[in-house]
């Protein structure tokens, strides 16, 4: 029980490493809320993700298939808009 609570804060972590390296990348943007927008423009995030793994900076992932899967919940997370801003842009 302990454990999978565990490994479920852990993940929430990796999926965080993964929507910061997808910022970075240039296939996510956050909004001033903080919310992550996916660009659709998966590409050069999991191109820059396999780049730093191989390079040892992504120690924290067991390996690179865990990268991967973590980076594709960061998209499945990551909204087309935040409501907060289209609020702003209604309003
Ligand atoms: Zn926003």
């Amino acid at each position: 029980m302990g454990r999978a609570k565990d490994e479920g804060i852990r993940w929430d972590g990796l999926v965080e490493v993964m929507t910061n390296l997808a910022v970075r990348a240039g296939s996510m943007e956050r909004c001033p809320h903080g919310t992550a927008l996916d660009l659709l423009d998966n590409e050069p995030a999991f191109a820059l993700a396999a780049e730093e793994f191989e390079n040892g900076k992504l120690s924290e992932f067991r390996d690179l298939g865990e990268v991967k899967a973590a980076l594709k919940a960061a998209f499945d997370n990551a909204g087309d808009e935040c409501t907060a801003c289209q609020k702003i842009k209604d309003e």
